[in-house]
């Protein structure tokens, strides 16, 4: 059963409340974006109720869309601002993407899959975003062109964090990955220093589809 918009925003504040305000998401401007944004037009379901749901879906291909509350927690962690220029990796389903468009001056995803890449390109054009550029390509090399990033978002999860990440990080910049084994990773956060040190730190638990690239797993990995 497919409902009305204004039921569906109804559904997204009660989202917004509960997944988000109710656990540790208290940036208001995630608050917000996460508030305005239609998540329900990012997902291909016959209940687009279920786009407002405490948990993952599957958009194809064999990609999901994050939680909300793991993709609010990402986004919180690495305090997207106006000025940031931002570089997403696993632009999947284009929600987040649009997330971040709202948040920061630009954002550059990659995907790999380009079936994943042209569906999201076409629902972010329709929704009027102008500050986005999505690529297909192996996103665990960045996207040197256009580096270095303010921020960088990694929504699939690696044995490590990929080199060509670090480098192309901004000094002062913040990388937020989920990162361990196949089964369940550690989301961590990645900070340099305006001095170029870098730190990381374990934010919490997750788990994620893997990211496939050089510098992440190997296709058809255990
Ligand atoms: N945040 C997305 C959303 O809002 O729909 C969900 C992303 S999904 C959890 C992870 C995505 O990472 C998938 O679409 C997958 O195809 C992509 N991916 C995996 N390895 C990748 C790589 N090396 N480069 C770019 N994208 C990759």
């Amino acid at each position: 059963m497919n409902l009305c918009e204004k039921t569906l925003e109804h559904f997204r504040h009660q989202m917004v409340r509960e997944q988000l305000l109710g656990r540790d998401i208290s940036d208001k401007k995630v608050l917000d974006v996460f508030k305005n944004t239609p998540r329900h037009k990012f997902i291909e379901t016959s209940n687009n109720k279920e786009a407002y749901g405490d948990f993952p879906l599957e958009i194809g291909s064999g990609q999901t869309i994050s939680q909300p509350y793991m993709a609010a927690l990402m986004v919180q962690l690495i305090e997207a601002k106006k000025t940031d220029r931002v570089l997403e990796i696993g632009t999947g389903s284009g929600y987040q993407t649009a997330i971040l468009a709202e948040l920061a001056k630009e954002v550059f995803s990659v995907e790999c899959i380009d079936v994943l890449a042209e569906r999201a390109k076409g629902i972010l054009s329709e929704l009027g975003y102008g500050n986005i550029r999505v690529k297909v390509g192996d996103g665990t090399l960045g996207w040197q062109e256009f580096a270095p990033f303010d921020k960088i978002i990694v929504t699939a999860s690696s044995p490590d964090v990929p080199g060509p990440l670090i480098d192309q990080l901004a000094a002062g910049g913040k990388l937020v990955i989920p990162v361990g084994p196949r089964a369940s990773q550690r989301l961590i956060l990645v900070e340099k220093s305006e001095k170029g040190c870098v730190t990381k730190s374990d934010k919490t638990g997750c788990v994620f589809v893997p990211l496939i690239g050089k510098y992440g797993w190997s296709e058809g990995f255990e």
